[in-house]
């Protein structure tokens, strides 16, 4: 299928189509209409088949999307063809938990390095995945063909480490860090930041509070 320009919102909520799948196929049975995979997904059956059609699938309007070809049509947009190899830098709290969470979790992106400035932690390995030094960060991305790295270190460490992981050609970073990445604009950054999750979750639960209790 050729992978047609296509805006980020459309690739996470196709993401989203595909867990939702998976997770529902006996709810689903062999086919399932756009208005029940849109209910699962919390979106409008017009959204799900605008996003379908975007990657040149269409249903059957009297019997819906086959389950089956419709995963494996996300699968060839979504994944690429070979495995890609990531890596985690900071193996703090947060990156082991991270490398726990992503051991033998998919074919299709797999974590085969860390990285750390602690004596500690190099050398050794964490969920079987090994840590080196940020030191050898050249040698072992080229070697291990890494070209997506995950951001777990403190935030004022965070600009100088992806600078690094970029000039060693690395052109997609997840950044868990809580700062702006200054990038060339080759390079996609993902940022997800728990804090102003919750705090818009902590906004949103007081509004709806007020409502319920009659204030504006
Ligand atoms: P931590 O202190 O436990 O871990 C940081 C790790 O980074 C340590 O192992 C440290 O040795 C290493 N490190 C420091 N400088 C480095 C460098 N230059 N190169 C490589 N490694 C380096 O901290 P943590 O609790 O795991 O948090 C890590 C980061 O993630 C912080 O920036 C934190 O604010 C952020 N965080 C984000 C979220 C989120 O939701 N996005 C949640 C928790 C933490």
């Amino acid at each position: 299928m050729k992978k047609r320009k296509i805006s980020t919102r459309s690739v996470e909520r196709l993401s989203i189509y595909r867990r939702a799948l998976m997770h529902g196929r006996h709810e689903f049975g062999s086919s399932v209409y756009s208005h029940q995979l849109a209910q699962a997904c919390q979106l409008t059956a017009a959204q799900v088949r605008r996003d379908l059609m975007a990657i040149g699938y269409s249903g059957n309007p009297n019997s819906g999307y086959d389950v089956k070809r419709l995963l494996s049509s996300l699968a060839t947009f979504l994944d690429s063809q070979e495995t890609r190899a990531v890596a985690i830098v900071g193996m703090g709290y947060l990156g082991r938990a991270i490398a726990a969470f992503l051991a033998n979790r998919s074919d299709k992106i797999r974590l085969v390095a860390a990285f750390d400035v602690d004596l500690d932690k190099i050398g050794l390995s964490f969920s079987d995945v090994r840590c080196y030094s940020v030191r050898q960060m050249p040698e072992v991305l080229a070697e291990k063909r890494i070209d997506i790295a995950i951001v777990t270190v403190p935030a004022d460490h965070a600009q100088h480490v992806a600078e690094q992981l970029v000039a060693a050609g690395v052109t997609g970073i997840l950044n868990f860090a809580p700062v702006v990445l200054r990038l060339p604009p080759r390079t996609y950054v993902e940022n997800i930041d728990m804090s102003v999750s919750l705090e818009k979750v902590a906004f949103f639960a007081c509004a709806s509070q007020r409502r319920k209790a009659g204030s504006p």
